[in-house]
Formats: structure tokens, C-alpha cells, sequence
């Protein structure tokens, strides 16, 4: 449970003042619904409301605040005219100016004889000196607290900057005092203050430098964030390793088989892999490894003869996929070389219902299959292996560390072994990952010819389709990829429709087009009429991004490439170039192109090698946005920038494992806060492992 003396953190920000119904959607599009949403949601600068001028000393373009004798209202005579309130001190007048002002409300703020305190942007017009909306008009008795350096927060629309301040103090206020996590020599040498300090120093700066991204106070706040990431990975792992494993030890005999019965041999690549894989098999501890490998370096057939190791033990594999169309072609690819070993293989997903269901249920239990292919419906608490010796997830950066934990639960001692074809930069790849075993697949098989990619504006469609219309007569097929429009599905579906529409008038019957809202079967029709040539273009939204294999498809067309992310656009690209023909990429992009689309795309024309793309694409975007969309699954910080916090994050690597080897069970005083900032920042589930191990 958490402990209690987070709760007034963890309330709900309608607890605070001057919250109800109506604001708490707008903050919770803004940070959150909690009172730490509203801690973490920092400044992105300052204004510093300390320079004091008489009103003749006042420079243009400076914030002041003054001290005023409101003089005479002129209330607008005009629609057009703004509201003007003369003010003066012994040195001259200043004018306020109102667009849209209400006179009862401006009366009662600025009655005509009494003094005001006023802050905002002088400005010198037509030789008089006016602020415009002053952001302050309070009593002399208020100055003190005007005259301060300011905290400017991002907005969203519907919420003033002067009431996301007022909000956030008021949640810094609740804010306790919490144990020290940190290692104290550690602070000492970063110069770094306590937590609560730290966001004191953030949320009430005394300068723009208390605010900016390596302030020492943000560095803290960042670096809290790391270790508690770097730490739940550490204790998730942990207690994986200490649950029982057992030796999986193959004969050898199906594989030789299997091997024998593939046209080609492994790459050096994939032979490594494999037997790295084979040797944590091999060792009576669980396996935690991942495998990365671009797509199209076959990582497909390491997946079956790490699976086919499990089955020559006499126990199960399964290899599970994030999407049907994908767990499908698994299934095609893995069935005719599994039969060639006898291997009996089941296919389960969400599409499967009833009496058909059941069936597969039964013969797992049963033990009647040995590898079973499937999407997340594997995790279904009613599927019950008779014994699960290996897991195999693929794509993994679709699912949850949550959810592989779940998959190793369904047997005794499960070996995990998880797949992912996105690139992902070395920094990323320890926020999701920790210090989990890697193997690359860092060479494609052999005959792969490179992809020529052109970055065209869109104008030239007509010679694209021309293009286009070339190639298909000389047999080529072709992927058509239509924009991403951020949030909207809809939108998206409506281009590609549009797009279908326009190339079958063009092309005729051979067009087809699959997108994200088709249901399964119809999906699978249409891919299936592709892979086989009965549609000669597929136009499609994003759906056919992961996985998807059609060796004879050698164009790709990417309208609005320069929406896509790198990765994306990498994963996209890599779905020509698998066959033995010499393949096309074209991005076309929308004009003007901003310099950095002009540098993403120009890297997707200099290089196919994706962890150098991946490396780029950190470079320009930054780490919260890297791999585009939320849907990478890595975690997000809120308190970290990879981009600027970067070299945090190996010291909390460091951190957390020095940490554990102490004080494995966090029971030390140290050992208790840090439970406290794993609470902190949502690590709940790390936490339970403590219990459970
Ligand atoms: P990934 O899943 O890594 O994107 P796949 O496993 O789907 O890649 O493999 C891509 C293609 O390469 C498949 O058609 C597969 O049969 C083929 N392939 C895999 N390994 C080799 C190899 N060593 N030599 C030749 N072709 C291979
Ligand atoms: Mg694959």
C-alpha cells in the first residue's frame, strides 16, 4: 500500500481551492487529475516582476511594476476604442489600456483616488507610456507579493496563466516533507537540494536560471524520476530471477530438422543470437532477453528454434504478436517448417470464439500443441498451457513489462524472450528495458538488395503515378501509404478512401485498400489478395507498419512523409526490399518543408540502417517524442528530458543496481524512502515484487 503520508498528494486536484467539475477536465488535459500532476507540471520560464520604476524612469518593452495614483476612467466611447484609466506618480502619467473592458469591474479594481500597485509590459505609444491588460492591479498593502520573480507555466485553452500558478502553489503546499531517497554524498557533489526544496526552487524561482532544463533543482527532480525507473526495472528483474527457473536443453533433434528443410542457412547474426538464447536456456534461472533486430533480419526463425529447443524437452512454446495480421503470418511462415519436424502448431486470438476456441483451449491443456502463435488473447486467464517452457513475444514495445510478467506466470519456469524490430537508441533502450540481456540481429540475410528512396514534393503526383503505372506493367506491386493525421482516425481513413478512389479509376479492380477500422477477416482478405497478386497496389493507412511480408511488393509510396516519424518511416520502408527485385522508396512531403522534416527525411534518403536512424531521430525530436506516437509503449517522463537529462540515466542505471546489491529487499532506512519514490512516481508494481519474492 502507499504510504499514507503521500495521500494528500495522490487526492484528487478538486481537493484543492477553486476547483470543481467544470476545471478539473481542463487541468487533467493540462498534467493530470492528482495533486503530483500539478507538482510535475513545471514552469517553462519566468517573469521577473522585481523592477520598480518611477513612471518616467519606466523603459519600453521591460515588465515594471509601479506604484500608481489611479486618476480619472475613460470609459470607451467606441466598439473600437480600448478603455483607458489615467495613473501618475510625482514623475509623470502612465495610461492603462483595456480592450473590452467592463466599467463596473475596472471601477471597483482602479477606484479614481486611491494608490494601486501595477505590473505588466510598459510600452511607449504616441509619446504617452501605457501597459496594456496590466497582469496585476492590487492595494499597496499586495506588493510584496507582486513583486516577485513569476513562474510561467504552459496553458491549455480555457486556463489563465494567473490561475494554473495560483493551482500549483496551492499543491505545493500540500506538498510534505519527505524522507531522502538520494545517497547523500551524491547530493553533496551535485550541489543538489532536497525534494522539497527542489520544488520550492522551481516553483517559486528567484531567477530565469532556477527554471531552465539543467538547473540544479530540475536535475534533481529529473534524476528522482530515472532512479525510480531504473530501480522498478531492477526489483521487476530481480524477483523474475529469483523465481524458479529450470534447465531447458534441447537434443537438437527437430531443429536439425527444420534447418535442414530451409532453403537458406542463418546468418553468422542470427547463429549468435541463437546461441546466446540457448545458453540462458540452458541455466536453471528464468531468461530475460531481448532481441533486436531491424525488420526483415529474420529474427522469425530464432523465435521457432529457440521454441523448437522447449518442444524437444517434451514442453510448449508460444510466440505471441501484437496484431492478428501479424500472429497470422507467424503462424504461415512457422507451419509448413514445423510440419516438416512434426511440430503441431495452434494459432489463438481475439477472433477466436465458442466451440472453435475450446477446441485450441483443450488441446493445449492437453498438450496436443506444442507451439502455440497468438496475439494478447494469450493472456487470457482461461488459457492454461499443460507446460509453458518459453515465451516469445514479439514487438514488444506494443506491450507492457506488466503484461510480460503476466505471460511468465503461466508456467512453472518460463524463459522470456522478447522480440522488437523498432531501432531503439541505446539511451531509450535502458528506460524500457534496464539492464536486460540484449542480442542484435545486426546483419540482414544475404541477396537483400538496398532500397533506392526519393523524397519528391507532393506536386509531382502525376509523375509518380506515372511512375507508378510503369512498374506495374513490368509486374511490380506496390504499397501506398496515406497521411497520419495526429488523433484522428477518421481523418486518416478519409484520405486513403479518397486515394483508393482517385488510383482505381486509374488502375481499375487491382487496387485494394486496408485500414486500422476494417475488421479482421476483411483485413486479412485483402492482404491476402495482395501477397498473392490479385491487387497489384494496396493503398493503407499505417496498419501495414509492422511485420507485414510480401517479397514481391517492391515500391512504397509515403504521402506526407515528413507526419511520419523516423521509425515509422523505417518500419514502413522495410516492407519493400525483402524479395530478390530491386526496390523503390518514394517520400513525398507536402511543401515548404521546416528544416528539420528537410533533415529527417533526408536521413531516411541517406541510410537504411535503422539504429542509426533511431539514433538521429533522438537527436532532432528529443526524447518524449521519439518512435512518433504513444504507442511505442517505452515510458514517458514527466520530470526527465533525455535530450538534456541524458547522462542521468546510466548514473541511475548504476545507482539502482549498487542500490538492490545492498539492500535488496529496500529494508535499510535509505531502503524505506526509496519505496516512498517508487510510490512517488507510480512504481507500485515494483514494489509488490518486494512481497511477493
Ligand atoms: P523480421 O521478423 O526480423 O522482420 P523475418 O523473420 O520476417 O524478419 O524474415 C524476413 C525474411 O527473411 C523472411 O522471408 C525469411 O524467410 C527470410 N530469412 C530469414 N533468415 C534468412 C537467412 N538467414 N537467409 C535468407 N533469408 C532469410
Ligand atoms: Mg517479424
Amino acid at each position: 500500500m502507499r504510504p499514507s503520508l503521500l495521500n494528500p498528494l495522490f487526492a484528487s486536484i478538486t481537493t484543492l481551492p477553486g476547483i470543481g467539475a467544470k476545471m478539473a477536465p481542463l487541468y487533467a488535459k493540462l498534467c493530470g487529475e492528482r495533486v503530483v500532476d500539478l507538482l510535475w507540471h513545471l514552469p517553462s520560464g519566468v517573469v521577473d516582476r522585481r523592477f520598480n520604476p518611477k513612471i518616467a524612469e519606466a523603459p519600453s518593452g521591460k515588465v515594471a511594476t509601479m506604484l500608481v495614483h489611479v486618476d480619472t476612467h475613460f470609459p470607451s466611447s467606441s466598439a473600437k476604442r480600448p478603455y483607458r484609466v489615467r495613473c501618475s506618480d510625482d514623475t509623470g502619467f502612465l495610461h492603462l489600456v483595456f480592450f473590452h473592458g467592463r466599467e463596473d469591474w475596472l471601477r471597483r479594481q482602479l477606484p479614481e483616488g486611491e494608490w494601486r500597485v501595477v505590473s505588466g509590459v510598459v510600452e511607449h505609444f504616441n509619446n504617452e507610456i501605457q501597459i496594456t491588460h496590466p497582469d496585476h492591479m492590487v492595494p499597496p498593502s499586495e506588493q510584496d507579493a507582486v513583486m516577485t520573480v513569476e513562474p510561467v507555466y504552459p496553458l491549455t485553452a480555457g486556463l489563465s496563466a494567473r490561475m494554473v500558478a495560483k493551482t500549483v502553489r496551492a499543491a505545493l503546499d500540500r506538498a510534505p516533507d519527505l524522507p531522502e531517497w538520494q545517497d547523500e554524498s551524491w547530493l553533496a557533489r551535485q550541489k543538489s537540494p532536497g525534494w522539497r526544496a527542489a520544488l520550492e526552487n522551481l516553483h517559486r524561482p528567484d531567477s530565469e536560471r532556477a527554471v531552465i532544463e539543467d538547473s540544479p533543482s530540475r536535475r534533481r527532480l529529473a534524476y528522482d524520476e530515472l532512479l525510480a525507473n531504473q530501480l522498478a526495472l531492477a526489483m521487476v528483474r530481480a524477483s523474475m530471477r529469483k523465481l524458479k527457473g529450470r534447465p531447458v536443453k534441447g537434443d537438437g533433434r527437430l531443429r536439425t530438422q527444420v534447418l535442414a528443410a530451409l532453403p537458406w542457412s542463418l546468418t553468422r547474426a542470427q547463429t549468435r543470437a541463437l546461441a546466446e538464447i540457448d545458453a540462458d536456456m540452458a541455466e536453471p534461472i528464468r531468461m530475460l532477453r531481448l532481441l533486436q533486430g531491424d525488420v526483415g533480419s529474420g529474427k522469425t526463425i530464432v523465435a521457432l528454434l529457440a521454441a523448437l529447443s522447449a518442444v524437444e524437452t517434451g514442453a510448449q512454446a508460444a510466440i505471441m504478436a501484437p496484431t492478428e495480421i501479424l500472429a497470422r503470418q507467424h503462424l504461415a511462415t512457422i507451419e509448413p517448417l514445423a510440419a516438416s519436424a512434426g511440430v503441431r502448431i495452434g494459432l489463438l486470438t481475439g477472433r477466436d470464439k465458442g466451440k472453435a476456441r475450446d477446441r485450441i483451449l483443450a488441446a493445449l491443456a492437453d498438450g496436443e500443441i506444442d507451439i502455440l502463435v497468438g496475439t494478447h488473447a494469450l493472456f487470457q486467464e482461461d488459457v492454461v498451457f499443460r507446460d509453458l517452457a518459453l515465451a516469445v513475444i514479439d514487438e514488444q514495445h506494443r506491450f507492457g513489462v506488466h503484461q510480460r510478467l503476466e505471460l511468465a506466470a503461466k508456467g512453472s519456469a518460463v524463459d522470456v524472450l522478447v522480440m522488437t524490430a523498432t531501432p531503439i537508441p541505446r539511451t531509450l533502450l535502458l528506460t524500457a528495458y534496464g539492464d536486460m540481456d540484449g542480442s542484435r540481429l545486426d546483419e540482414k540475410p544475404p541477396g537483400r538488395q538496398p532500397v533506392d528512396t526519393r523524397v519528391l514534393p507532393l506536386a509531382r503526383m502525376e509523375d509518380v503515378i506515372g511512375g507508378v503505372a510503369r512498374a506495374i506493367r513490368a509486374g511490380a506491386r506496390v504499397y501506398w501509404v496515406c497521411p497520419l493525421v495526429e488523433e484522428s482516425e477518421n481523418s486518416d481513413l478519409a484520405a486513403a478512401e479518397d486515394r483508393h478512389r482517385h488510383l482505381s479509376q486509374l488502375f481499375g479492380d487491382r487496387v485494394g485498400l486496408v485500414h486500422g477500422k476494417m475488421k479482421g477477416p476483411a483485413k486479412d482478405k485483402v492482404m491476402a489478395e495482395f501477397a498473392e497478386g490479385a491487387l497489384e497496389i494496396l493503398v493503407a493507412t499505417t496498419v501495414i507498419e509492422v511485420g507485414v511480408n510480401v517479397p514481391e511488393a517492391t515500391i512504397m509510396v509515403i504521402e506526407h512523409a515528413e507526419r511520419f516519424g523516423l521509425a515509422q518511416l523505417h518500419q514502413l520502408r522495410g516492407r519493400v526490399g525483402r524479395g530478390t527485385g530491386a526496390s523503390t522508396c518514394l517520400l513525398l512531403y507536402d511543401s515548404p518543408l521546416s528544416e528539420n522534416a528537410k533533415a529527417r527525411l533526408e536521413i531516411m534518403r541517406a541510410t537504411e540502417d535503422g539504429f542509426l536512424i533511431a539514433e538521429e531521430d533522438l537527436r532532432l525530436r528529443g526524447g518524449g517524442e521519439v518512435l512518433g506516437t504513444k504507442q511505442s509503449g517505452l515510458p514517458e517522463f514527466a520530470l526527465a528530458d533525455l535530450s538534456v537529462h541524458g547522462d542521468l540515466l546510466a548514473a541511475a542505471r548504476d545507482d539502482a543496481g549498487l542500490i538492490l546489491g545492498r539492500d535488496p529487499d529496500l529494508s535499510s532506512p535509505r531502503g524505506q524512502a526509496l519505496r516512498v519514490l517508487l510510490y512517488l512516481f507510480d512504481r507500485d508494481a515494483a514494489v509488490r515484487t518486494l512481497r511477493s519474492g
